[in-house]
């Protein structure tokens, strides 16, 4: 079901104009209007879900069945060095469009316009303790 203030479900209809990459009966996929690097593409699912929490695991299916043909597209049309796949969930994560979209960004070398810049705690955390943590989310996982 669309949902009305849904931009990504206004492209989906029609409404909204956009570069369509490819289509078919679960997914969409189309170019992102602000383009980090060349190629820059959003896949997304035909059902509306606003984020990853929110989506069942047919549309998780289905959305990532299809990444690896399209990344594989970017990568023989624009040879890139590599690539990033990134999926933002909630505003403080920088999610802007609450219609779960995965990026694939084709990256060209490190000034390329893309940065992550993660500062890792490898230290931080005893091996009792990652198996602690493990522990933590292992139990909440709903089978
Ligand atoms: P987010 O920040 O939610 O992970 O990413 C949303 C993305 O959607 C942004 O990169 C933004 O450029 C893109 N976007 C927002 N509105 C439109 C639109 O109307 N058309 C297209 N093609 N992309 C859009
Ligand atoms: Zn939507």
């Amino acid at each position: 079901m669309a949902h009305e203030d849904c931009i990504f479900c206004k492209i989906l209809n029609g409404d909204i104009p956009s570069a369509k990459v490819y289509e078919d009966e679960h997914v969409y996929a189309f170019l992102d209007i602000s383009q980090v690097t060349k190629g820059h593409t959003l896949v997304i699912p035909k059902q509306h879900t606003k984020n990853i929490y929110e989506t069942p695991p047919e549309v998780a299916k289905e959305l990532f069945a299809r990444i690896p043909q399209i990344a594989n597209a970017i990568k023989n049309v624009y040879k890139p060095v590599g690539m990033n796949l990134l999926n933002n969930n909630e505003a403080p994560a920088d999610q802007s469009v609450f219609h779960l979209h995965i990026h694939i960004i084709p990256r060209y070398g490190e000034d390329d316009g893309y940065s992550s810049n993660w500062t890792v705690h490898a230290d931080d955390y005893t091996s009792g303790e990652l198996q602690k943590i493990a522990e933590e989310i292992h139990s909440a996982i709903e089978q």
